[in-house]
């Protein structure tokens, strides 16, 4: 990878951090660990499992240090995903999180099957059904799946409880399929920032998650494995009660609408996870009064959130605005911009679009870099 090679000679070196090329992916190396290690040990006393989602990193470093801290496999959104981890060697427990549809995915589906232990994909629809039960009968090895239930968003899942349990005869009629049990993620409700309205509208949601769980029950097909939840939910979840394991993914980085929320219901200073992933840019140009030019643009982070917080490197209060695909502008709202070339550290936004717009992370303590890793499935969402 040309960007590794690149900086290959500085990694170790103490205050190489300053010399990358930038816009350049940074995470804080501690920061991901501490993250990691208090997610695995809220689940280990809540005696929950957990198979994070990889959509947020990509990354099978990442994955690996997951597996490490006790995961039972990780979470894959797309079969391109799954497919780039296992070439990595994660490849234990993958867990497809949207359906599988098309003939040609299907056939790398049954493919990655045959050379990973545990794969799963979640199905919501018996066409689906149907032909993963034919592809895998094929292939001589039966899979595993999950039915999806639709919490309420209309993306994907099942719609009633009458569904899934249609789903669940259409599953048990393909010798070549295996029900492993229920997922349900209730996206919409985890970003809701005050913790009392989080947790009724996720009681909510929980009262019909388990109305569903109930149904299946009771055709015979009580739900082995539940998966859900997210790094907003993960708290009130655990005191729910309904999933026998998490699907967390953005706790590995954070973000500001995940900071923004009051995740234990603490108050958001309390938060238990932080701010791990940035983007270090630089000044290259400084010819208007009151602000200057970084090298960072839409191209540089997502851009379906706020604008990037500024971390470091220009005076407290310094605001950054958009300036096209490759610029930002920073403002500061008193004292002297950063000169020309000095280096600025923004916070990630919305952290698992931005990561995909990367070939690697630079790694760091402090301002040394001590790894680079790739960001193994970018690109891969089919
Ligand atoms: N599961 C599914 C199906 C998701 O779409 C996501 C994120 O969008 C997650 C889990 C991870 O959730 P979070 O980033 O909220 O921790
Ligand atoms: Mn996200």
């Amino acid at each position: 990878m040309s960007d590794i090679a690149l900086h290959a000679g500085l990694v170790g070196q103490p205050g190489s951090r300053e010399q990358l090329n930038t816009p350049v992916l940074v995470v804080d190396r501690a920061v991901l660990e501490a993250n990691i290690a208090t997610m695995a040990a809220f689940a280990a006393a809540k005696g929950l499992k957990l198979r994070p989602h990889a959509k947020t990193h990509k990354s099978a470093n990442i994955a690996r240090l997951q597996l490490a801290a006790g995961a039972v496999g990780l979470c894959c959104a797309k079969i391109g995903e799954a497919e780039a981890l296992a070439a990595q060697g994660v490849s234990i427990g993958l867990l497809i999180t949207s359906p599988v549809v098309s003939a040609p995915a299907i056939a790398r589906l049954v493919a990655l099957n045959l050379t990973t232990e545990g794969l799963k994909v979640v199905v919501d629809h018996p066409d689906n059904v149907a032909a993963l039960g034919a592809a895998a009968s094929a292939s001589g090895k039966p899979l595993e799946v999950l039915i999806d239930l639709d919490p309420g968003i209309h993306r994907t899942g099942v719609a009633s409880p009458q569904a899934a349990v249609a789903l669940l005869e259409a599953i048990r009629g393909q010798a070549g399929l295996s029900y492993a049990g229920l997922q349900c993620y209730c996206g919409v409700q985890q970003h809701i920032e005050a913790f009392d309205v989080r947790k009724t509208a996720l009681e909510d949601r929980g009262a019909y998650i388990r109305e569903v769980i109930d149904a299946l029950t009771a055709a015979g097909g009580a739900p082995a494995i539940i998966s859900g939840s997210g790094t907003g939910s993960h708290r009130i979840d655990a005191e729910l009660g309904l999933f026998t394991e998490f699907q967390v993914g953005s706790y590995v980085f954070m973000d500001d609408q995940y900071l923004a929320c009051d995740l234990a219901g603490e108050g958001t200073n309390a938060s238990p996870y932080q701010r791990s992933l940035f983007i270090d840019a630089r000044v290259v140009s400084a010819n208007s009064p009151g602000m200057v030019t970084v090298d960072a643009g839409f191209k540089a982070m997502s851009t379906d959130a706020d604008p990037p917080q500024v971390v470091a490197g220009a005076p407290e209060g310094s605001r950054y605005f958009f300036m096209g695909d490759e610029h930002g502008a920073l403002v500061p709202s008193s004292g002297s911009p950063p000169p020309l070339g000095a280096r600025v550290t923004l916070a990630a936004p919305h952290c698992d679009p931005t990561v995909n717009l990367y070939d690697a992370y630079h790694v760091v303590e402090g301002d040394t870099l001590v790894a680079i890793w790739p960001v193994t499935a970018r690109g891969r969402s089919r």
